[in-house]
């Protein structure tokens, strides 16, 4: 089935006790036993399992074309949920740029756990081959990469960790499962931040992790989950799987808004660079081409000039809203270095925007006016 059809059917079907086509939310925490004491209905407490969460799972499972989601309370649990994979001694190879927030956990928490991390440019294979130890377990990949989408090759990577006996796991956030689908390509895990593109709408803290095959490692991030305990309200996910039922569209209009405005930034003499993957000028072009089926909607410039010319232009903005986060219907323009703090690898004067629904020429015209 094609992703718009899943997107509106994946685990969701008219309830049998009242013919409701709309879900109900379950918020019960605690389910029945039978006189035998077994659990009939399959459900036994809400932080295990609860039919809200696991209709958004099946359907975020059957969109990535996984075996299986785990849904967790913020795409922060969901990675640290990946993380709680690596034992004392074990290593991973992480992305020198991704999400700030996952830097920071592999940086802190997860070397607190005993566990060695590599940063390294993922785009460049010899880089990771060269990180490689015979401790490694794990290659940790965020492909387009927040904030400068950089592109990583998923299939390359998925046949080195293959080669090596490691797991690929892929955050797969910024590309959403309609543009790009890190399992098909060999990767062993999707991880999503679903605050973003598939809850859309700036209302929802969710994360997920799918997988591509069940068995032990599903087993232990089904354990993780449990007994970790971050996992997301009936509420959240119901709010979530509602939103993904426009999924596909959102994505692809966003797409083809942030297409016009990065070819606008690109022809604007105040823009020192554009990083979008769908401009020729990205270094990540061919490859994004290939691996995804568009470019996404997230954009990147460096303005002419410092940290202050830029925090000017983000100042001046009408239309879009100066905001953290990504992926909703609305415009959001970001100062991405004051955001990650000091010793950011993020450049000074660099702005980041999500591009949203409103019409592009609109969009365009805000950014002129910014400029001007
Ligand atoms: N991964 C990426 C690429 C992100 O952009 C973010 C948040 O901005 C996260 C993970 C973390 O997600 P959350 O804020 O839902 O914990």
């Amino acid at each position: 089935m094609k992703p718009e059809t899943l997107a509106v059917h994946a685990a969701r079907a008219p309830e049998p006790a009242s013919g409701a086509v709309a879900p109900s939310i379950q918020l019960s925490t605690t389910f029945e036993r039978a006189a035998d004491g077994s659990y009939p209905h399959g459900y036994y407490y809400g932080r295990t399992d609860n039919p809200t969460r696991h209709a958004l799972e099946q359907a975020i499972a059957a969109l990535e074309g996984g075996a299986a989601a785990a849904c967790f309370a913020s795409g922060t649990a969901a990675s640290m949920a990946a993380f709680s994979l690596l034992e004392r001694g074990d290593h991973v190879v992480a992305p020198s740029e991704c999400y700030h927030g996952t830097s920071k956990q592999l940086k802190e928490l997860v070397t607190r756990m005993g566990v060695s991390v590599s940063f390294v440019e993922t785009g460049d294979l010899r880089a990771i081959e060269a990180a490689w130890t015979p401790a490694t377990r794990m290659l940790w990949i965020e492909t387009p990469s927040n904030p400068r989408l950089f592109i990583t090759d998923i299939a390359a990577a998925a046949r080195l960790t293959r080669s090596r006996g490691g797991l690929l796991a892929c955050d797969s956030t910024f590309a959403t499962p309609v543009l790009q689908q890190p399992l098909a390509l060999g990767a062993d895990m999707v991880m999503h931040s679903s605050t973003k593109f598939l809850a859309g709408h700036s209302d929802v803290i969710g994360g997920a992790l799918v997988v591509r095959e069940s068995g032990p490692v599903l087993e232990r991030l089904r354990d993780y989950q449990v007994q970790g305990g971050a996992v997301p309200s009936p509420f959240d996910c119901w709010l979530t799987r509602r939103s993904m039922m426009t999924l596909p569209y959102r994505v692809r209009a966003q797409s083809s808004n942030a297409l016009a405005v990065a070819r606008f930034l690109e022809r604007q003499a105040r823009v020192q660079q554009v990083f979008y993957p769908g401009l020729p000028s990205h270094p990540g072009h061919e490859l994004a081409a290939r691996q995804m089926s568009a470019f996404g909607s997230m954009i990147s410039i460096t303005i002419d000039g410092d940290a202050e010319a830029a925090l000017a232009v983000a100042a001046r903005v009408r239309l879009f809203t100066r905001a953290t986060s990504l992926g909703s219907v609305e415009s959001l323009i970001e100062h991405r270095a004051s955001m990650e703090g000091p010793g950011t690898p993020t450049p000074a004067n660099l702005l980041r925007l999500s591009i949203g629904l409103e019409h592009p020429d609109d969009l365009i015209e805000d950014l002129a006016q910014a400029m001007r």
